[in-house]
């Protein structure tokens, strides 16, 4: 087991003020794999207090001066993969092979393509020729930065990278469930040699750390993925300081599957979802199939759904692993209930473990048929390998559906009629649509519309995220 209770601060690795242990827990095995340290109010201060300070000279770096450290910090990373791997699959429980080529890729991928993008970024790009007005963009300030457990480094990178690449100062609060592979992150930094007091790390929950980040006067924006649920509190709490807030949430995605789609469109559409063990925010959960091809459909996502395997994360070949804890365990198994409560027809999993498995959050790849809409099944997101099939008529139908859900974060759409898929595409109301399973490049914008969020991260958006604009009026060359 390891001890993980100390917080970097400031450049060093500090025990918290108080005492206050946590245990992490493998889902794999239910046994516990760390402890870490929940901080409170005096911790968070601390860190506030270090990114503040250390603020006033990080800003006066040149674009030159960060991109060196973020080129050093890439090298570290890559020479420290397995170690990456290891640790996201010890708190997530997903598999290694996959986590590597995932998980702790995306990390990579991402600090790659922000280099490639801080390269290119112009932060005077000036106004109108002619006019001697003149725009510049300055790092908005001290960074709190809140993030999820189902893809941990992936969104760590995401926003402190950006940060970093800025000249933004912050404090990273990682999921206290999967806390491991963000104290991993934070010794690479540190060795990479950025200032001291530039990143912070300080564990806590939502009620002590997460409450206090999004509440301090001195942390200039917030930017947070998680539930909806907890991005309505957090943008409630730092209204008192109107601090600017960055939300990524929730998804309910749709798959529109026309008639005309590719061969393979139904048995990727379930292996898409299943992928991660369902804990996805963007995983197409709904998947709406044309009525003329619904019946085989139908036979394809059940035979597809009955081939994925659940096994342990530290099991070689092609597998799912648990979810990551028990709270969402029971909202899975209840959310099943409720779908064969409601009428859904049940073509594969079910309830309870699969055969087995005593230990562990594990759960049968499952997939009901004859869903509607107004179901929770359709319209909660479930964050688990569960997939709800919902038959449509026509174009007009399936638009309808998609739309018809609080959320707007990824959806897809299959059909080898490329008109279709321009036309349905731009109806359709979400930060991303998927066409034919075709994923994003990196660089490209992600973020949600209504309650999947207001942000957009990645490539250049997410540099523009952690900016000011000024204009100031004469500029004379
Ligand atoms: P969560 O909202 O429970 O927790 C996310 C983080 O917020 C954790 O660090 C947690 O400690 C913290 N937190 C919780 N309540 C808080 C509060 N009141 N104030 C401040 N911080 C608080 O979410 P989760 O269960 O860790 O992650 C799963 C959710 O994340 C899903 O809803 C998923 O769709 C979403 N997600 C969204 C994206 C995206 O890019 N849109 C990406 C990944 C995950």
């Amino acid at each position: 087991m390891q001890d993980k209770r100390k917080f970097y601060i400031n450049g060093k690795w500090i025990n918290p003020i108080k005492p206050n242990d946590f245990d992490v827990i493998n889902p794999s095995t239910e046994e516990v794999c760390a402890i870490i340290s929940l901080g409170g109010h005096d911790d968070t201060n601390l860190a506030v207090k270090s990114a503040k300070d250390s603020f006033e000279t990080w800003k006066e770096t040149s674009k030159q001066e960060r991109l060196k450290l973020l080129e050093k910090l890439l090298e570290i990373y890559k020479s420290r993969w397995n170690e990456m791997t290891d640790a996201i699959s010890t708190e997530l429980g997903c598999p290694k092979d996959w986590c590597s080529a995932n998980q702790t890729a995306s990390g990579a991928g991402h600090i790659e393509d922000f280099i490639k993008r801080l390269k290119e970024f112009n932060f005077e790009p000036g106004f109108d020729n002619g006019s001697v007005n003149h725009i510049v963009y300055e790092p908005i300030g001290v960074c709190g930065l809140i993030t999820p457990w189902n893809w941990p480094i992936n969104q760590i990178a995401l926003k402190v990278i950006p940060a970093l690449a800025t000249g933004c100062t912050m404090i990273l609060k990682p999921s206290e469930i999967a806390p491991l592979s963000g104290m991993l992150f934070a010794e690479m930094i540190h060795d990479a040699g950025f200032p001291a007091g530039v990143f912070n790390l300080v564990n806590g929950d939502g009620t002590g750390v997460g409450t206090d980040l999004s509440g301090h006067p001195d942390v200039d924006m917030v930017s947070f993925t998680g539930s909806t649920r907890a991005g309505k509190l957090i943008t409630k709490n730092a209204a008192d300081t109107i601090k600017r807030v960055c939300l990524e949430l929730g998804g309910k995605g749709g798959n529109i599957v026309f008639a005309d789609a590719y061969p393979d469109a139904v048995r990727d559409g379930i292996r898409n979802i299943m992928s991660n063990s369902g804990q996805s925010c963007d995983a197409p959960t709904r998947m709406l199939v044309e009525k003329s091809i619904y019946k085989r459909a139908v036979e394809e996502a059940g035979d597809e759904a009955n081939k994925i395997k659940v096994d342990l994360a530290s099991k070689e070949g092609e597998h799912i692993g648990p979810v990551i804890s028990k709270t969402q365990f029971d909202k899975i198994q209840n959310l099943i209930k409720s779908g064969i409560e409601e009428g859904a027809t049940l073509i594969a999993g079910g309830p309870d473990k699969p055969e087995n498995f005593k230990k562990g959050y594990f759960i049968k790849p499952t997939v009901f048929t004859d869903v509607n809409n107004d179901m929770r099944i359709a319209k909660e997101e479930i964050f688990g390998p569960v997939l709800s099939i919902i038959p449509f008529e026509n174009e007009e139908e399936a638009i309808k559906i998609t739309n018809d859900t609080e959320y707007g974060l990824g959806n897809y759409l299959q059909t080898e009629d490329d008109e279709k898929a321009k036309r349905v595409s731009k109806k359709l109301r979400s930060g991303i649509v998927y066409v034919n399973h075709k994923p994003a490049d990196s660089g490209t914008p992600f973020g949600g519309y209504r309650q999947s969020g207001n942000g957009r991260e990645g490539g250049t958006w997410g540099l523009h995220e952690y900016l000011e604009v000024k204009t100031i009026t004469e500029w004379k060359n």
